[in-house]
C-alpha cells in the first residue's frame, strides 16, 4: 500500500510557529522542522537547503514558511531528476498565502485547498484543469485508482482543448466538479473494475471494490506458519517471497479471468490461522494491498467463499470460485475500505524514544508511532512519543508493575490493534523489550492469540551513548553497562559486578544510579570503584541529555559525591586510560577513551 509520509513543516524563525501549529493539526505524525538557535520546535535543523533537498529526496511533503523563491533555489538542483516528487508548498509565515509548487501528481492542490481552508484564505492554484474543473481529474479520492497516467494526461488535455466527457459509473466526488459534460461526448470517464482496453477516447478508474479470498497453504509454505517474527534466514525470506509470488500470481489470473484491472483488488483475505504465515504477507504485499484476516464458522459455507461471507460486511456478487485453486473473488458495487473486511493482524512494537530529543529518535520509531492504534508505557514517555492524533488511544500507566504493561501490550494486539509501547533510550537497555518476550514465553503456551502478534523491536539511543557523545568518545574501548537500582536484583549481585568490572577496568555505564528510596547506595558503589580506579579518574556527568536544560559535566573520581547525582543522570566511569584534553570553546573538555591499549 502506498503510505502517506506525513508532511515536514519547516520554519525560519519565531514568527512563523503559530501558523506551523494550525497547519500540524491537519496531519497524522506531522513535525514542525526549525532552525536551531532561531526557534525551538519538534525537530532542529541547520541549514535549510541541506535540510530541505534531504526531506525532498527521502520523498517527505514539504510545507516551508517562507518565500516561494527561496524554496525553489534550495530544491532546484534535485528536479531534473522525475524520480521522486512529493508535494512541496511555500505558506507565508503569517498564513497569509498558500502556494502549491511542486508535486501537482502527488496531491499538492489537495494540501493546499486542506491547508487553506484551515487558515481561511484561498490556496494559490495555478493548474488550469483544477482551475477549470474544480477538481484534480487525475487525482481519485482514497478507494479508487487511475488506470494509467499519460493517457490521464492526454485526456485532460483534450477537455482543456475543449472537448466535453460523458462519466459512467459512480463517480460521487465529480458530482460537484465543472466538467463540461455531455452524455453524447466521444470522451467517457469511466468508473469501473474492469481492466482499461487501452482505448485513448477513455480515462478509466478503478474503485478498489474486489476482494480475494485465498485458502491455498499455498505451495512451497513449509513449517513456517508458525513463526511470530519477520525476520530469518534470507534463503527462508526467500521462499517466502517466491511463494508469495506464486500467491499473487494465481489471484491475477483469477481477476485477468474475468477482465479485472489489478488495481480494482481491495484487500486480499486469508483465514485467520494463517496470520503469522509470511508467504501471505509477501502475497498481499506483491499485489499492493492489504491483508486481512477472517474466522469462517460452519454457517459461512465451503472454502474459500466462505471467507469472504464471514468477512465481507457489503453486498458483493461472488465473481470466481474455485476451491481448487484456493480463490474466490467478490466484487461489490463500490469501493470498498479496507478497514471493514475482516481484521488485521495485531502489532506490537517496542520503541524507545531515544533520550529526548526528536532528532535522537530514530526514523523506523516514528514510523511505529504514526502507524498506531494503540500507545502504551510509562505516562513521562507517552508524553515525549507526541505530538499523537485524536484517534490514537494513550494508555498512560504510572504502573511500576512492567509484567503486567506487557501482558496488556500482548491482549490489545492479538485483538488486531496496532500497539506500539514506548521506552526511553534503547528499549532493550533496563526497559520494556526483556519484559515483552518473557510476557510472550509466559503466556504463548496458553494464549495461541499472542504468537500471531507481530512483533518488533525497533533499537533506540541509550542514555550512556548519548551522554557518551556529548561528551565525546568516553566509551571508545571496552566498556559495560550496569543498573545501579537493586529494584529487580540484590544489591550483593551489584556490588559483586561493580568490583568485577573495576577490576577489569572497563569503562562503567551506570543506569538508576540514585533514588529517594536508596540515597546511600551510590556512595558504597563509588566506595567499591575506588578500590581500583585513581582518584583522577575521569567521570562523565550527563543529566536529562537530549531534554531541555541538560547539562553535561566531567569531574574527578575522588571528587564526585553522591550529592552530584540524582535519578535522570547519566553516569560514565572511565578506565585508567579514559583522558580528557580543553575543547577550547566554552572551558568544556573532551572525554575520550583511545582505541588502544597498552
Ligand atoms: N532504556 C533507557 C534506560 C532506562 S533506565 C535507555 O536506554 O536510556 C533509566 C536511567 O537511564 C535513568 O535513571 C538515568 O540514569 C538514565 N537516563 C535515561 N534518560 C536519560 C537522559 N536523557 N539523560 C541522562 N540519563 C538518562
Amino acid at each position: 500500500m502506498a503510505r502517506l509520509t506525513p508532511p515536514a513543516i519547516v520554519i525560519l524563525g519565531a514568527g512563523a510557529l503559530e501558523t506551523a501549529r494550525r497547519i500540524q493539526m491537519l496531519y497524522a505524525g506531522c513535525q514542525v522542522h526549525a532552525l536551531q538557535g532561531r526557534v525551538e520546535a519538534d525537530v532542529p535543523y541547520t541549514e535549510l537547503r541541506a535540510h530541505l533537498c534531504d526531506l525532498y529526496a527521502r520523498g517527505t511533503p514539504i510545507i516551508a514558511l517562507c518565500a516561494a523563491g527561496i524554496v525553489i533555489r534550495c530544491v532546484a538542483p534535485l528536479l531534473s531528476n522525475k524520480g521522486v516528487e512529493p508535494p512541496v508548498l511555500a505558506v507565508a509565515e503569517d498564513g497569509s498565502a498558500v502556494v502549491p509548487l511542486l508535486g501537482g501528481l502527488a496531491g499538492v492542490n489537495v494540501m493546499a485547498r486542506e491547508i487553506a481552508a484551515a487558515l481561511t484564505v484561498s490556496p494559490a492554484i495555478t493548474t488550469s484543469g483544477e482551475l477549470r474543473f474544480g477538481t484534480c481529474v487525475l487525482n481519485p479520492p482514497e478507494g479508487y485508482a487511475l488506470a494509467d497516467i499519460a493517457q490521464g494526461k492526454r485526456f485532460v488535455s483534450d477537455l482543456l482543448a475543449g472537448e466535453s466527457t460523458r462519466i459512467e459509473g459512480e463517480a460521487p466526488w465529480l458530482d460537484d466538479a465543472q466538467l463540461p459534460r455531455s452524455e453524447s461526448a466521444r470522451l467517457a470517464i469511466r468508473v469501473t473494475p474492469r481492466a482499461w482496453d487501452g482505448r485513448d477516447d477513455e480515462l478509466v478508474i478503478h474503485p478498489r471494490s474486489v476482494v480475494a479470498a485465498v485458502t491455498v497453504p499455498a505451495a512451497g509454505e513449509q513449517s513456517n506458519t508458525d513463526t511470530n517474527t519477520d525476520s530469518g534466514a534470507n534463503s527462508s525470506a526467500d521462499r517466502q517471497t517466491a511463494s508469495g509470488a506464486r500467491i499473487a500470481a494465481v489471484v491475477r489470473e483469477a481477476l485477468d479471468a474475468h477482465g479485472l484491472a489489478p488495481l480494482s483488488l481491495a484487500a486480499l483475505l486469508v483465514p485467520s490461522e494463517h496470520m503469522a504465515n509470511p508467504a501471505l504477507a509477501s502475497a498481499a504485499a506483491n499485489l499492493n494491498v492489504p491483508l486481512r484476516f477472517a474466522q469462517p464458522g460452519p454457517e459461512d459455507g465451503e472454502p474459500p467463499s466462505n471467507l469472504l461471507h464471514a468477512a465481507l460486511r457489503v453486498p458483493y456478487q461472488t465473481l470466481h470460485d474455485d476451491a481448487d485453486a484456493g480463490v474466490a473473488l467478490a466484487l461489490a458495487a463500490l469501493a470498498i475500505d479496507p478497514h471493514t473486511i475482516g481484521r488485521a493482524r495485531g502489532r506490537l512494537t517496542v520503541i524507545g524514544l531515544g533520550p529526548g530529543s526528536a532528532d535522537l529518535m530514530v526514523p523506523a520509531a516514528r514510523t511505529a508511532l504514526n502507524e498506531a492504534t494503540d500507545i502504551l508505557g510509562y505516562e513521562t514517555y507517552v508524553k515525549m512519543a507526541g505530538p499523537l492524533r485524536a484517534d490514537q488511544r494513550v494508555h498512560g500507566t504510572d504502573n511500576r508493575e512492567e509484567m503486567q504493561r506487557a501482558r496488556h501490550a500482548f491482549e490489545l494486539a492479538s485483538t488486531g490493534r496496532s500497539v506500539v509501547m514506548v521506552s526511553s533510550g534503547d528499549p532493550g537497555v533496563f526497559a520494556m523489550a526483556a519484559a515483552v518476550l518473557e510476557a510472550l514465553e509466559e503466556g504463548a503456551s496458553t494464549n495461541a492469540d499472542w504468537r500471531a502478534v507481530q512483533l518488533a523491536i525497533v533499537p533506540g539511543v541509550s542514555a550512556a551513548m548519548a551522554t557518551a557523545a556529548q561528551a565525546g568518545a568516553p566509551l571508545g574501548h571496552d566498556f559495560c553497562m550496569l543498573s545501579l537500582s537493586d529494584n529487580l536484583k540484590p544489591w550483593s549481585i551489584i556490588e559483586k559486578r561493580l568490583r568485577h568490572a573495576a577490576e577489569a577496568d572497563l569503562v562503567m555505564a551506570f543506569y538508576n544510579p540514585i533514588s529517594r528510596a536508596r540515597p546511600c547506595q551510590l556512595d558504597k558503589a563509588l566506595d567499591i570503584v575506588r578500590e581500583f580506579r585513581a582518584a583522577t579518574t575521569k567521570v562523565v556527568l550527563g543529566r536529562d541529555i537530549g531534554r531541555a536544560g541538560s547539562t553535561l559535566r566531567t569531574i574527578a573520581l575522588g571528587e564526585l559525591r553522591s550529592s552530584d547525582v540524582d535519578m535522570r543522570t547519566m553516569v560514565i566511569v572511565g578506565s585508567s586510560t579514559t583522558r580528557a584534553f580543553a575543547n577550547g570553546i566554552d572551558g568544556g573538555e573532551w572525554v575520550y577513551t583511545p582505541r588502544w591499549y597498552e
